[in-house]
């Protein structure tokens, strides 16, 4: 069989899994301007000394305030947020696929047929086992949390909102009210599932 298409779309979304993850990297939230506060702002950050607008969280690794934040990414270097939200969940899934295809080399070539390989350096073994290797947990890890990204974006809710006891709605399932004893809050940015993707 011919495996050039294998190949080549293999090789396209290795690309695009780098691309996604420098695009994610390196996007900037957006400064939020100075506003003075009212009486009644509960939302002020000490830090920053201005109003929190919804849904912003002050990350304190990047010391700034952070629109829509999800979580501070130490693999990315940066806050995950309204900025880069697409693009982490892009790179999170590519890098799953990548590692699922990679994962399973290393168990064909250590035990079945390593003969097929081939002919390879010691240098070039050592990186061929490195990073078939990391492949496997990378997979493991990243195919699940894909599928829970996927359930924010179809509920648009961040990290922090779903750790903060939201309602959450499941294909198929529907939305999740309680919490073993705890009554989830309704979520009020729920604008049904393909809007909240978009
Ligand atoms: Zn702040
Ligand atoms: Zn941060």
């Amino acid at each position: 069989m011919d495996k050039t298409i294998i190949k080549t779309l293999f090789n396209i979304i290795v690309a695009l899994t780098l691309l996604s993850y420098f695009i994610a990297s390196f996007a900037k939230p957006k400064v939020i301007p100075q506003m003075a506060p009212s009486e009644t702002d509960k939302n002020f950050c000490v830090t920053c000394r201005n109003v929190k607008p919804p849904r912003t969280h002050h990350c304190s690794v990047c010391g700034i305030c952070v629109p829509k934040m999800d979580h501070h990414c130490p693999w990315l270097g940066t806050c995950v947020g309204y900025h880069n939200f697409k693009q982490f969940f892009l790179f999170c899934f590519y890098q799953a696929l990548v590692g699922a295809v990679y994962g399973p080399q290393v168990v064909k070539y250590a035990f079945f047929s390593p003969d097929e390989t081939l002919t390879m350096s010691t240098g070039g073994q050592v990186c061929y086992y490195i990073t078939n290797v990391l492949a496997l947990p990378i997979a493991v890890a990243l195919f699940p949390l894909s599928a829970r990204i996927m359930v924010q974006l179809y509920n648009n809710l961040t990290t922090i909102e779903m750790m903060h006891d939201k309602q959450t709605r499941y294909p198929f399932y529907g939305i999740k009210r309680k919490d073993g004893n705890k009554t989830l809050t309704p979520n009020e940015y729920d604008m049904f599932w393909l809007a909240n993707a978009k």
